[in-house]
């Protein structure tokens, strides 16, 4: 059986990990920064907390926008529920955004129809690690006075337009949670490029405090300034970040090639719409390879019959706004096509260590379903 996901281990981790043994394994350590260093060098971010998920660094952002009751954040319905509770969770109001009909990423069009006079911020998912339309976001963003928060979970060395995609938002996440590309087990990143949340970022970080200012010698005790948690990573899991991370432009081209070679062999099936659309703007990071059936049953035959192959392949996603928990309070529009991704998209295996030959089972699963 060809499995749908399987962790890539580069083979450094358990080198680092015993090192950050001898080092001290709580937080913001030695591991912490040299991870805070490379994102920062390599990918032009302004400052970054390492979380224990990208779950907890989407909380984060929630407590920086300082939300009350009846401000409004817009997101799409089409993604995970983090996105959605961590603006729920401080009282604010919800509003789901449609996905376009080329991909599950935000419809600016539906977007705008959503703000109102107590819209606070859009949260946008790049879905697969393929980049939102940003330069029209960011303007919408701007026009309105809104934060912009890129929900990056999947989008680790992605682009558009040349710039990478975490470094657009005022705030942005990322998870480095096993089924990512770039993996801990269990961790996520706050990237903070408005440099207006840094301090209230640091206070938050370290339980409501001004640890922060005490270890860089600015004040001589540490006391309790604000709200806040703990956030933080432990250090085993940021050296084992530390291993990955100094590989990632390897896993990148690996998933890239694995990506394109499903996007060829599949095209020449000639199965039309079913295929992912692509973009010249968009630089993505073969995170995820989907196909968009034309019906829900159509797409439960498929991973059926893809599973008497040998080949497992999942869905995900159940629009938000249809969910058990939300769609009794939804009031909102149709949201069509977050239905239409919810009901038939299928995800193919995409992991470092598929061979070609297990990429030619997938293929020819998906051909004796369509073409037999
Ligand atoms: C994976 C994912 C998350 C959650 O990440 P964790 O690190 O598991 O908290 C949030 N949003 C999106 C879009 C994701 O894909």
């Amino acid at each position: 059986m060809i499995p749908f996901n399987k962790p890539y281990i580069v083979g450094s981790e358990l080198n680092f990990i015993e090192d950050a043994i001898m080092y001290g394994l709580s937080g913001s350590g030695k591991y912490t920064e040299l991870c805070y260093r490379f994102f920062n060098e390599t990918y032009g971010f302004k400052d970054t907390y390492l979380t224990h998920s990208c779950t907890a660094a989407l909380e984060m952002c929630g407590l920086l926008l300082d939300l009350k009751e009846g401000d409004e954040v817009i997101l799409p319905s089409y993604t995970f529920t983090s996105s959605a509770n961590a603006f729920l969770l401080r009282g604010a109001t919800v509003k789901f955004a449609d996905s376009t009909s080329e991909s599950p990423n935000l419809c600016l069009k539906s977007v705008q129809e959503s703000i109102t006079s107590k819209t606070k911020a859009i949260v946008v998912v790049h879905y697969a690690g393929m980049s939102c339309d940003m330069h029209a976001l960011k303007q919408i963003a701007v026009d309105n006075r809104l934060i912009l928060i890129e929900d990056a979970a999947q989008a680790i060395d992605a682009k558009y337009d040349g710039q990478f995609l975490g470094s657009f938002g005022h705030l942005s996440t990322f998870s480095f949670h096993d089924t990512k590309n770039i993996h801990c087990g269990e961790g996520g990143l706050l990237v903070i490029n408005d440099t207006r949340f840094i301090e209230k970022a640091g206070i938050l970080y370290n339980y409501g405090t001004n640890k922060e200012a005490f270890i860089s010698n600015k004040v001589d005790k540490y006391e309790w300034c604000g709200i806040g948690s703990s956030f933080m990573c432990s250090e085993l899991n940021a050296a084992f970040l530390w291993g990955q991370l100094q590989n990632h432009k390897r896993v990148l081209e690996i998933k890239i090639s694995i990506w394109w070679y499903y996007h060829q062999k599949i095209g020449q099936l000639n199965l039309g719409r079913k295929l992912v659309s692509v973009n010249e703007r968009v630089q993505h990071n073969g995170h995820i390879y989907y196909l968009v059936c034309d019906s829900k049953d159509e797409r439960e035959a498929l991973i059926q019959h893809m599973n008497e192959k040998g080949v497992k392949a999942f869905f995900h996603y159940q629009a938000l706004h249809n969910s058990p928990f939300f769609s009794t309070q939804y009031s909102g529009p149709k949201l069509p096509y977050a239905e239409l991704y919810s009901d038939c998209l299928v995800r193919l295996p995409v992991y470092a260590e598929l061979t070609q030959a297990q990429q030619d089972q997938v293929i020819d699963a998906i051909r004796t379903f369509y073409l037999n």
